[in-house]
């Protein structure tokens, strides 16, 4: 079966690819395992000097992959720079990570005790379309730094830049074997990384739903599993906070990437207080977010990645639905939806309850700090959030409440390489990234050696 990768910015056909297929998903797994314990031996710094030389291939390879992603995802240029250097940096970062990945030596009696990190074999990474290059490599570079294989599986709509980033691993001299990305459909290849008993470990982002699934496949084999799902997070906006400031960033953290982003802070929480004031800030940031031709330079948002997803973010905003205000979108083909903020939201509303996915934010007004935290883990989702106040106290206060796995104070940062992510409750299990990624790509090896006399 093939299947077309559409542009969502002008519904072009880019690429007709061949679905790969269960049998070739078999044959990839049984060259990834037969390639592993080769892999593995590799001097640690040796696969030190393979990882950064593929984090320099994908820098020299920068504008290709981002112009790629602009086509193939609707990503605007600057975001799609971004990520093919997130790419780059995370291979960088973890290269640093093979001479580094060490065990203990715990004082027992009779004897020495040592423990070893040992890579689990075969990983299989399922990658979602929203950010393809990133997520990738988030899971991909630990992954191979600690000495398994990969198995990867692009989402259907944006496998492009995945498969170049492979090869140019290759050129880099990672052996093909080693890393291996196998487009097709999920409930085939990615589904095969479940049941195959050779995959030792499943790393899957995506949605909730599907998360579950993965998580109930897993048990069968007791596999190794991180979720990284889906997200409703919240940005709390005290009264004592630097408004304008709040208010110039919020578009950028609901509306980026078109709200396409497990961290957008899809729901707005203000205290009572300066409700009126904050949402009179908040118009013209929203009426003046640039979305257009996401190849033009200063584009800040461009289309959603399909008309089904258009479709999905619409049926958010009903008629009748309480608009404050919106933005605009180019005439044309493409699958463009306007940023839209809802205001103000009842709280046990579907928007302000469910991950929408698109660019609609939720306004929901607070009384005072216990409120605001009510509200904001009343979801069964916990991945990401922001906090703004200049009470200091307050400010460690509640991001300690927070029933989230990332936190950003006066700001909206979520995803950094060099600190942990992943989500609480059912936004997913395990962490990824940071200095302790390896450990969730390798196994705890305890030996004792009797020192006898
Ligand atoms: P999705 O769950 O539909 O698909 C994700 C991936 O899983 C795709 O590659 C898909 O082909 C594959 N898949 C689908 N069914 C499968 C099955 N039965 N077995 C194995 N694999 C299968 O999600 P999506 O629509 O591509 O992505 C959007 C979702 O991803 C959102 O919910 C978003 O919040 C979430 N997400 C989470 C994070 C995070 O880090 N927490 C990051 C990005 C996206």
């Amino acid at each position: 079966m093939t299947h077309r990768v559409i542009s969502p910015v002008n519904e072009s056909v880019i690429a007709t690819l061949e679905d790969v297929s269960e049998e070739v998903t078999d044959e990839a797994i049984a060259r990834a395992a037969a390639a592993q314990a080769a892999w593995a031996a590799v001097a640690p710094g040796d696969r030190a000097r393979l990882l950064a030389r593929a984090a320099a291939a994908v820098d020299g390879a920068r504008e290709e992959l981002a112009a790629l992603e602009v086509r193939n995802a609707g990503h605007t240029i600057a975001n799609a720079r971004f990520e093919a250097q997130n790419v780059r940096d995370v291979l960088a970062y973890y290269a640093g990570a093979p001479e580094r990945h060490g065990g203990r030596q715990i004082p027992v009696p009779g004897g020495v005790d040592i423990t070893f990190r040992e890579p689990i074999g075969v990983v299989g990474i399922i990658v979602p379309w929203n950010f393809p290059m990133p997520i990738a490599s988030w899971g991909f570079a630990p992954a191979l730094a600690a000495g398994n294989c990969v198995v990867l599986k692009p989402a259907e709509l944006t496998p492009l830049t995945a498969m170049r980033i492979a090869e140019l691993c290759h050129e880099a001299g990672i052996p093909e074997d080693v890393f291996q990305v196998l487009p097709g459909r999920g409930s085939v290849v990615g589904w095969r990384f479940v049941t195959h008993e050779r995959v030792g470990k499943v790393c899957f982002t995506g949605s909730t739903e599907v998360g579950k699934r993965i998580m109930a496949g897993c048990a069968e084999q007791v596999k190794r599993v991180t979720l990284e799902l889906g997200g409703k997070s919240a940005n709390i906006v005290f009264a004592d906070a630097d408004l304008e400031q709040a208010a110039a960033s919020t578009p950028g953290s609901v509306f980026d990437n078109a709200g396409q982003d497990c961290c957008a802070r899809s729901r707005l929480l203000v205290q009572r207080s300066v409700y009126d004031r904050f949402l009179e800030l908040l118009e013209p940031a929203v009426t003046g977010f640039r979305v257009k031709d996401p190849a033009a330079e200063d584009a800040e948002m461009g289309p959603l990645i399909s008309a089904e997803q258009r479709d999905a973010v619409a049926s958010y905003v009903p008629q009748g639905a309480p608009v404050a205000f919106s933005g605009s979108v180019p005439e044309g083909p493409g699958f463009w939806f306007p940023p839209t903020v809802l205001a103000p939201v009842d709280p046990r509303d579907r928007v302000a309850r469910e991950e929408i996915f698109g660019p609609v934010l939720a306004v929901i007004p607070f009384r005072d700090e216990a409120e605001a935290l009510t509200l904001a883990n009343d979801t069964p989702y916990g991945l990401s959030g922001s906090v703004w106040t200049n009470d200091v106290g307050r400010a460690l206060r509640v991001s300690r409440a927070l029933e989230t796995g990332t936190i950003s104070v006066n700001s909206h940062s979520s995803v950094r390489y060099w600190t942990p992510f992943g989500g609480f409750k059912q936004s997913g299990l395990g962490r990824e990234l940071g200095p302790d990624a390896l450990d969730g790509f390798s196994e705890v090896k305890n030996v004792f050696i009797a020192t006898g006399g």
